[in-house]
């Protein structure tokens, strides 16, 4: 599905950040300061599912403000162990709070979780977008392969790395020097939006323009 054939009755943020909180408080204020813009500007939140690092903390603050119906995490199952809390009497029970951390939904696999992540942000239409907070591994590759699917064509919704305290430099050094090789075609250079503040992750979700030639693939082609 694409923008213009969802519908647009709330706009829909898709978080990517680290299961870790980083060894700078910076890392969790941006994250909090990521949450009261949703907050404030009346979008929702989908998200991994953890309750632990930037995660836990963006999904909490959000709940805090808006209420549970305002986030979802999604999780793989495999994951549930490792970043949602649980009983420490009870290592096989793990339950997440709701109420502090919005609706849950577990699936088999890492696949299932993204695709689940992108529909729904597709299907919040215009405001929504994806949103790299700091991050490791984890967040590297989901930033990648959204990146990815848009510029296959595979979504046309913004995707924007919040570069706290200079954490995605190399990144968008990266890009810039791909661009400069012949690697990313200059039509792609701008996919990954660059953010210094929540304010400025705002406007880049407000202001977003997909670029022309994208190869329009569906789900079913990727
Ligand atoms: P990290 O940035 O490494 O802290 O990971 C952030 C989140 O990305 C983790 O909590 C996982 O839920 C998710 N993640 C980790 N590895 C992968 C992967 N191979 N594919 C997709 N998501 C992943």
């Amino acid at each position: 599905m694409t923008i213009s054939e969802s519908s647009t009755k709330q706009p829909v943020v898709c978080v990517f950040c680290g299961a870790s909180s980083g060894k700078s408080p910076v890392h969790l204020e941006s994250a909090r300061a990521l949450a009261r813009i949703l907050h404030d500007n009346g979008i929702k939140l989908v998200y991994g599912g953890g309750t632990v690092g930037l995660m836990g903390e963006v999904a909490r603050t959000l709940v805090s403000l808006s209420g549970p119906d305002s986030v979802h995490g999604i999780i793989p199952q495999p994951l549930v162990k490792f970043e949602q809390n649980h009983d420490p009497n009870d290592p096989n029970a793990h339950t997440i709070d709701e109420s502090i951390f919005g609706k849950t939904t577990i699936v088999k696999d890492m696949h299932t979780r993204k695709q689940m992540m992108a529909r729904e942000v597709i299907e919040g239409g215009p405001g929504g977008g994806f949103v790299a907070l700091s991050g490791g591994y984890g967040t590297m590759e989901e930033l990648m392969e959204i990146t990815t699917w848009n510029q296959l064509g595979i979504h046309n919704m913004p995707v924007i790395v919040y570069n706290v305290n200079g954490y995605w430099d190399g990144l968008l050094a990266w890009v810039t020097n791909a661009v400069e090789s012949g690697f990313i075609g200059e039509n792609n250079a701008g996919i990954v939006s660059e953010a210094k503040t929540a304010e400025d992750v705002l406007n880049c979700l407000k202001t977003y323009k997909n670029a022309e030639g994208r190869f329009n693939l569906t789900w079913e082609e990727q």
